[in-house]
């Protein structure tokens, strides 16, 4: 095992893989940037190291002044948490040939799941299904992009092969505007990711989004059951729970099963999330994770398997200890992302905390790096924290998680925490398994606004 861990990442993720290094007796290395040189978490690593000043260009996502700070600190791996390097493959190659461990997959299969197309390729050589689409890349000119793209059928989701995190996506209903999409996206993903190639895919009505959650070394690999994220805005995730509601039993077993196999197929290592698209009769891949996932805690609470521990077992050992017949699905979890912005806009809220007080009680836990007194930062992700809440079934985490929600005091800046309760008082939450669109028509219906009862 690793005597000292550096940890690439800020916020909760910090926090949450350093719990982890802590109860493994791994000492831990954290890295900030100078806008988060107060982060109480900081103070409780064993070595802090200042990687550069607030813009992440210039820090979290500096690989030189981290690979430096592992150098000094002697740490012998890295774990990248998820966000900014966590799925950059010249990254870990660069931490393997300074010496150290990279805490995930290999480059090479970093790099290929990284490019959603050879991802989507290679999965399907392991017998997963695929959304109709293209099966190369659009071509350069956009006349022609549009004539290959429209083959689809419409409606349609242009998506740029390097995207992620919800951006670099557009959905087209008719030939007439296609063209002009192709444009704008290849130049929006060539800007963003650096890469401008695109590829089209059939636009699914309103399917739910269901993930598994794999374990892998390469030769053995275990699932840990599914989530269900289908609640989301802009394509981003909003309220994600484990298992997938409602699906029939054989089913959610095969997949699991197929996601297993794929991972053999492809000697796969690591930890890893295969997401897919079901329209209630088919899963539908879209593409791998080949991380931690923000999500991981509603999959913790009901197996017990602590992810990040297993994540770090099978980078110093590169063998994973688990065996399938031993882990064992208990109730159901849910998990709220409470973000730093105004309930009804949207709109990033960064600021002073004044009054902090997080819930508690039976089933719940936060992972949050908050606390009052806390200053958010202007310039990252504004996820401040993930509140989960664990029942022996889905009715009493609900229930448990709408108590929390109600005793939840962030007090200073807006927060969703209002979105989330009454997305949690809604009847058709409450039934369980909508679909991707769900939210978003609510949304639309004044959900969000100000004022609207709880
Ligand atoms: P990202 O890497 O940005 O997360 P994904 O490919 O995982 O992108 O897609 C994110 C979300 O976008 C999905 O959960 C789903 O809501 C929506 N989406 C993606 N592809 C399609 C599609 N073909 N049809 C309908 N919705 C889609």
């Amino acid at each position: 095992m690793f005597e000292k861990i550096l940890i690439a990442n800020r916020g909760e993720v910090a926090l949450r893989v350093q719990r982890t290094c802590r109860e493994m007796g791994v000492q831990t290395v954290m890295v900030y940037s100078e806008a988060d040189v107060n982060a109480k978490y900081l103070r409780l690593a064993d070595e802090a190291v200042c990687i550069g000043p607030p813009p992440a260009a210039e820090s979290y996502l500096n690989i030189a002044a981290i690979v430096a700070a592992a150098e000094i600190t002697e740490a012998e791996a890295i774990h990248p948490g998820y966000g900014f390097l966590s799925e950059n493959a010249d990254f870990a190659e660069r931490v393997e040939k300074s010496g150290f461990v990279f805490i995930g997959p290999d480059p090479e299969t970093i790099r290929m799941m990284g490019d959603k197309l050879a991802a989507k390729r290679a999965m399907q050589k392991t017998g997963l299904k695929m959304i109709p689409g293209s099966e190369q890349p659009l071509p350069a000119d956009a006349a022609q992009a549009a004539e290959e793209a429209a083959k689809t059928g419409f409606p349609l989701v242009v998506k740029a092969a390097a995207g992620g995190g919800g951006r670099g996506m557009r959905v087209v209903h008719t030939d007439a505007v296609l063209a002009n999409v192709i444009s704008v996206l290849r130049r929006e993903a060539q800007a963003a990711f650096g890469d401008s190639s695109l590829y089209a895919e059939k636009y699914l009505d309103n399917p739910r989004h269901i993930e598994v959650q794999i374990l892998s070394d390469g030769k053995n690999a275990v699932h840990l059951g599914t989530r269900d994220c289908s609640l989301q805005r802009r394509h981003q995730k909003v309220l994600e729970e484990a298992p997938a509601p409602g699906l029939p039993r054989k089913r959610e077993e095969g997949i699991c099963e197929a996601c297993v196999a794929a991972c053999k197929k492809t000697g796969y290592k690591g930890a890893g999330t295969f997401e897919f698209l079901y329209d209630g009769e088919r899963f539908y891949f879209i593409e791998m994770n080949a991380r931690l996932q923000v999500e991981h805690p509603v999959t913790e609470m009901i197996t017990g398997v602590d992810v990040v521990a297993e994540q770090i077992k099978i980078a110093a050992s590169r063998r994973l200890d688990l065996k399938q017949k031993e882990i064992r699905f208990f109730g159901a979890a849910m998990e709220c992302r409470i973000n730093a912005e105004d309930p009804a806009t949207f709109v990033p809220s960064p600021g002073l905390i004044r009054q902090y007080h997080a819930p508690g009680g039976n089933g719940v836990r936060v992972d949050s790096h908050a606390y009052g007194g806390y200053e958010v930062p202007p310039y990252y992700d504004s996820l401040l924290a993930k509140l989960v809440a664990y029942g022996e079934d889905r009715k009493q985490a609900r229930a448990r998680m709408q108590s929390a929600l109600r005793e939840y005091v962030i007090d200073g800046i807006a927060t969703n925490l209002p979105l989330h309760a009454r997305l949690l008082a809604d009847a058709a939450f409450a039934q369980g398994g909508v679909g991707i669109r769900y939210l978003e028509s609510k949304i639309k219906e004044g959900f969000a606004a100000p004022g609207a009862a709880v």
